[in-house]
């Protein structure tokens, strides 16, 4: 079985480990800095397994070596958003911890391809990137097929429809400054502009925008997990079992798109090599525009941590 490091046991992490063990995966080894909490939780879901049926190993350490040889590294570890909290504020806290993780990561599982979660996304895997020198390939970021699947589910209670019957594209950075594309958001193949009236995509849209900050005022402490979890093991299943699967990550763009130097959501192929190539849409004025300004806000990041 292929092997799945995931550092940080928290929410996402947990679920993460959990749902990937249910689709057979890999075996899967958590490594956080509390101790007792990754080997506990792997405990408890191996022993979910001759219930639910699952063969995977799941074990937790709180030491790094464990993930040794890990074909995938998911990177959960840092600081969740609080209510009323800006994910930039998260900045730089988060890129100490990220560093550190992501020195690990080479130590240990040199070979590894780096799926980041951590927030802020964008910038998490400009640093991930940077620390490992793995190459764009092989260091990318989760974000935008949970804002798709956000959307998509909006969109499925607006016309009453299967959810399934959904599919959506969202571009540019995991935050107020993403770029859903209404014209290639479809429901069985129909284009949503058909289907709804523009005032209603535009409340779907802005909910989407605001679909993190929705759940962490209900929940008042922490953020999303569930649909964060599941959106990052579609991605790893795609990695895994090289389905190929076309979705939008965070990935570091080199002239495509107009852009250089930044981490920001774009349509790629996700194959067993991790990012075997990315989509370049042709965008309208107003797409192009709201894209280099979404990437403006990571870039500006990115100079204030000096990377
Ligand atoms: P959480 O607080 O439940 O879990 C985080 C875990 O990381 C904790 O258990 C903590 O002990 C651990 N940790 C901290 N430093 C560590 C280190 N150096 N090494 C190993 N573990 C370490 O938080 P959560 O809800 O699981 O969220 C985790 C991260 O994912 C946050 O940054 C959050 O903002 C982000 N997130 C991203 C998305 C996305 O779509 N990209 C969605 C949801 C959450």
């Amino acid at each position: 079985m292929p092997k799945i490091g995931v550092v940080g046991s928290g929410n996402v992490g947990a679920t993460v480990a959990l749902y990937a063990a249910q689709l057979e995966l890999g075996d899967i080894t958590m490594v956080d800095i509390i101790e007792g909490v990754p080997q506990g939780k792997a405990l408890d879901m191996l022993e979910a397994g001759p219930v639910l049926g699952y063969d995977s190993q799941v074990v937790g350490s709180n030491d790094y070596a464990a993930i040794e040889g890990a074909d995938v590294v998911v990177v959960t570890a840092g600081l969740a958003r609080k209510p009323g909290q800006d994910r930039l504020d998260l900045l730089k806290k988060n890129a100490e911890i990220i560093t550190s993780v992501t020195e690990n990561i080479v130590t240990y599982a040199p070979q590894s391809i780096i799926l980041m979660v951590s927030n802020p996304l964008d910038v998490m895997t400009y640093i991930a990137l940077t620390v490992s020198g793995f190459g764009r390939k092989r260091v990318f970021g989760q974000a935008g097929v949970l804002d798709c699947a956000r959307y998509r589910t909006f969109i499925a209670m607006e016309l009453g429809v299967s959810m399934e019957d959904t599919s959506a594209m969202i571009l540019g950075g995991h935050g107020d400054t993403m770029v859903p594309l209404p014209r290639y958001t479809t429901v069985s193949g129909i284009p949503i502009t058909e289907l709804l009236p523009q005032e209603t995509i535009d409340r779907i849209v802005q909910r989407t925008r605001d679909g993190g900050a929705e759940i962490v005022n209900l929940l008042k402490t922490g953020s999303a997990y569930y649909a964060p979890a599941a959106a990052v093991v579609q991605m790893v299943e795609s990695i895994l079992r090289g389905k190929n699967r076309i979705v939008p990550a965070s990935v570091l763009l080199e002239g495509e798109y107009g852009l250089h130097g930044v981490c920001v959501g774009v349509p790629v192929k996700l194959g067993r090599s991790g990012v075997e190539g990315i989509i370049e849409l042709k965008l309208t004025d107003a797409e192009r525009a709201a894209l280099h300004a979404s990437a403006g806000v990571y870039q500006q990041s990115i100079k204030e941590l000096n990377l």
